[in-house]
């Protein structure tokens, strides 16, 4: 459960009822309510909209790590 700031509450809290919404700027964020007051809460995520490049060290691509042992 992903975790804002209610000004409300004035306090940290979780977001209950999150949806991540693509913002125009291609950011993404998180839309939600306060789980104690129930006002609605933002939390803009850091990254962009589209997935970091594969393999940046050490992860082989196309198999999750530890996800798969042919060697047996
Ligand atoms: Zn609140």
């Amino acid at each position: 459960m992903p975790e804002g700031y209610c000004v409300k509450c004035k306090a940290k809290k979780e977001i209950v009822d999150a949806v991540e919404e693509v913002m125009k700027n291609g950011r993404k964020a998180i839309k939600g309510r306060c789980p104690t007051c129930g006002t609605v809460m933002f939390k803009i995520l850091g990254g962009k909209a589209t997935p970091p490049p594969p393999a940046t060290g050490g992860t082989p691509p196309g198999g999750a790590p530890g996800a798969a042992n042919p060697a047996s």
